[in-house]
């Protein structure tokens, strides 16, 4: 368990990460993953007893907190083995105003409990269809991913949505411009309950990776300026820019909607949401 570099908004709604396992078998292009660890093999920790010791005893002493088990690996992509989202449920369902937020891309949720605790917060990420068939290759696509959010959604889980990270090389308003219409097509507003806002950026390290490939150059076709946590970032007023135009093509659709963006700090929050 780790909470979030202090640069970012206190306002986010998962600022603690569970890690459950890392290395992920999706390897997205912008993924920060592969540079962290010395090998690219999935790794689980299955010492699950210890893990929920653990985890009650951090949510006694912080029982809002925000936990997501999507960091360094798809909270899916294993779950049907391991059964981490049961046992999670069953710890956070004593902690009330906790949030357990799953984070995927997965079409892989047939195994998922029946019986959802409140405190599940779904988050499927998505990006426009070129984004997903560019940098998600070996990820479902958009349609897909935003049918089975639906289908969780109608079996009582929370579904949010993730548009993280944005990805700003050329042309790329166009595609993230329609994604609330496809959003409305496949999935209907009406069923999330929270969007996550995010715009790529990585490293040092994932940039030397980036660099190393014709994809990866792609990928980071624009400006990147350094950032007080250390990663690479468009300019704050490009990125307000982003989160401005995204904010308003979905309220276009969901007015009241809620919204949270992802490792940036209050000045930008303020700045695309207001105080
Ligand atoms: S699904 Fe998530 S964790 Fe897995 S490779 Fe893609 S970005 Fe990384």
């Amino acid at each position: 368990m780790f909470p979030q570099h202090p640069w970012y908004g206190v306002r986010d709604q998962c600022r603690y990460n569970l890690i459950l396992g890392y290395n992920c078998t999706a390897s997205c292009r912008y993924c920060f993953v592969q540079t962290i660890f010395d090998d690219p093999i999935p790794t689980i920790f299955v010492d699950s007893a210890e893990m929920t010791t653990e985890l009650r005893n951090f949510l006694s002493q912080t029982p809002d907190a925000g936990v997501s088990t999507g960091e360094y690996i798809d909270s899916f992509l294993f779950d049907e083995i391991t059964g981490h989202t049961r046992e999670l449920m069953d710890v956070f369902a004593s902690f009330p105003e906790s949030t357990l937020e799953l984070r995927t891309k997965s079409a892989r949720i047939g195994h998922l409990p029946p019986d959802p605790i409140p405190q599940i917060l779904v988050s499927y990420s998505v990006n426009p269809p070129d984004v997903v068939t560019f940098a998600e290759p070996a990820t479902p696509s958009l349609e897909t991913r935003l049918i089975k959010a639906g289908e969780l959604h109608d079996r009582g889980y929370r579904i949010a949505l993730r548009i993280d990270p944005v990805i700003p090389a050329k042309e790329f308003e166009k595609g993230y411009r329609a994604l609330a219409g496809l959003v409305e097509q496949h999935l209907g507003w009406h069923r999330v309950y929270r969007v996550f806002l995010g715009v790529l950026r990585f490293d040092h390290a994932l940039l030397e990776r980036l660099t190393q490939t014709a994809g990866g150059r792609q990928l980071i076709d624009s400006e990147f300026v350094p950032c007080p946590d250390g990663k690479y970032r468009p300019f704050t007023h490009q990125r307000v820019e982003i989160f401005r135009m995204l904010v308003g093509e979905i309220r276009e659709y969901a007015p009241a909607i809620d919204f949270s963006i992802t490792m940036e700090p209050d000045y930008v929050w303020r700045a695309v949401l207001g105080p």
